[in-house]
């Protein structure tokens, strides 16, 4: 698509898309003026509260390496080469993610990886940002988006046309679009929450394996931690809001305590101070969020946490929202107007970003009970010998989401759920895997992958 050079395009929120974004449409000769609600976080300590650490996968990975900044980000990463499981009893357990070296996963600081992005999107002279702006929403109908400045209290206006809104989860962008009746939207709360805690390095060591991906899985709830550049880890409690545990039964420092030591027993003499860090730190809540429509016409589009937050439970909403600054750039090559890239952004979108949004959903169970269940581990390794036997056709789902990202999600759903079928059909059998019965049914029910 030619682009106007005198018609800027505004991004609401400097977050992780937000700032990706900019530089992907700066490199393309695009003009772009960012507006961000928090203050410079070049200048500021960073906000607490938000997911310290998150794993980055081969779609946020690929979406960086075409922004050209895969060099930046490297030194922020600390690879993970498989889930280590603790038992009550303290013995833990590695299940490796794939069976090939490079299929890792990378614990990354939110942090310095948002502000690495706004430094390199800053050094475009096209992108300007703007910090301490709060959107506070979008009038279509009168082709005006609207902004308080924090610090002066002052109320402006810019030109709507064209805007992408990367403000999050909460989007005030969305909710202004719903209040017009441009769209709805439907936010599904999980009944449970997550509160973060720090594992400091022990005599300037990583408490735990840093190799790994941390996890206690104790059915209906889970701890989970993942390494810092620092030697730190920060661990993510996953617990009911209310009942028996919960968040409302831990009330007060005894409880707390005693629930770590009966639950978590290795990791509580690696929390100093838990019930401290319990109270200081906030309680989160998790949701997905279901909306009808993305855009409005060729004037506004959603996109990232604003278009399709999602569960944290398969690490994938900022590879995700990477994955549509990704997707948005390849439609600007071909489509001859904003109404058109946005159309088309969200016909292809979609049907991936829901199957992302049902598999997430799916992997809390996965990992706070199914990884316990003698009958899931054993597919599990039939699922791996089947990929190295079989392996332009069966790839485990885990894998194809995470190390594939020519496989849509869509198609990994859909995939997973055949693949599903075969591995019932075969760990049925009770005489062992029979790999001719598996040749035969992978054939008839599994075509043959398109190379990476
Ligand atoms: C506990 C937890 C763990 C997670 N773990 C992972 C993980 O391991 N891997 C993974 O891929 N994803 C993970 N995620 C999801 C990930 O954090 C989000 O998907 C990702 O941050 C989405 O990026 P975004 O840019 O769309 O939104 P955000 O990163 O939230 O950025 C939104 C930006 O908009 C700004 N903003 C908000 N409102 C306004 C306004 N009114 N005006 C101007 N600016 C505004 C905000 O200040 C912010 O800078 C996790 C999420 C949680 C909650």
């Amino acid at each position: 698509m030619r682009l106007d050079p005198d018609q800027p395009v505004n991004i609401v929120g400097a977050g992780l898309a937000g700032a990706l974004l900019a530089l992907i449409l700066a490199r393309r000769g695009c003009a772009v003026r960012v507006c961000e609600r928090r203050p410079d976080p070049r200048r500021t300590a960073s906000e607490r509260g938000r997911s310290i650490n998150l794993a980055l996968a081969a779609r946020g990975i690929r979406a960086l390496e075409h922004a050209g900044i895969m060099d930046q980000v490297r030194p922020l990463l600390i690879p993970m080469r498989g889930r280590a499981i603790h038992d009550r009893s303290g013995t833990v357990t590695v299940q490796p993610y794939g069976q090939r070296t490079d299929e890792v996963i990378y614990s990354v600081g939110r942090a310095p990886l948002n502000r690495m992005l706004i430094e390199q999107a800053a050094l475009h002279q096209d992108v300007t940002i703007r910090f301490d702006q709060a959107c506070l929403g979008a009038e279509p109908a009168n082709d005006i988006v609207r902004f308080r400045n924090e610090i002066s209290g002052g109320h402006y206006n810019l030109p709507l046309t064209p805007t992408i809104a990367t403000d999050g989860a909460g989007s005030v962008v969305r909710r202004s679009l719903a209040a017009e009746k441009y769209l709805t939207v439907r936010e599904e709360w999980l009944d449970h929450d997550y509160k973060e805690l720090t594992l400091p390095p022990v005599s300037s060591r990583p408490a735990l394996d840093p190799d790994a991906l941390h996890i206690w899985p104790r059915g209906n709830f889970m701890l989970i931690a993942l390494p810092n550049t620092d030697n730190s880890f920060t661990a993510t409690l996953f617990l009911a809001r209310t009942g028996t545990p919960s968040f409302a039964s831990l009330s007060d420092p005894k409880a707390i305590r005693e629930f770590f030591q009966e639950e978590f027993p290795d990791a509580l003499p690696l929390m100093p101070d838990l019930p401290g860090q319990f109270a200081a730190h906030p309680t989160g809540q998790l949701a997905t969020v279901h909306t009808s429509s993305w855009r409005v016409d060729g004037q506004v589009l959603l996109l990232g946490d604003a278009a399709h937050a999602i569960v944290p439970f398969h690490g994938q909403g900022m590879n995700a929202a990477f994955e549509d600054c990704w997707v948005l750039d390849q439609l600007l090559d071909r489509g001859e107007s904003w109404e058109e890239v946005f159309r088309e952004f969200e016909t292809w979108r979609r049907p991936n970003t829901q199957a992302i949004a049902q598999m997430a959903l799916e992997n809390y169970t996965e990992m706070r009970d199914t990884v316990l269940d003698a009958g899931f581990v054993r597919r599990k390794s039939i699922a791996l010998e089947l990929e190295r036997r079989f392996p332009t056709r069966f790839i485990p789902r885990y894998a194809m989401v995470m190390f594939h990202p020519e496989i849509p999600y869509a198609e990994a759903l859909r995939r997973g759920s055949v693949q599903e079928e075969i591995l019932m059909e075969l760990d049925s059998r009770p005489d062992g895997t029979d790999f001719a019965l598996a040749q035969k049914l992978i054939s008839e029910r599994l075509p043959a992958l398109a190379p990476a």
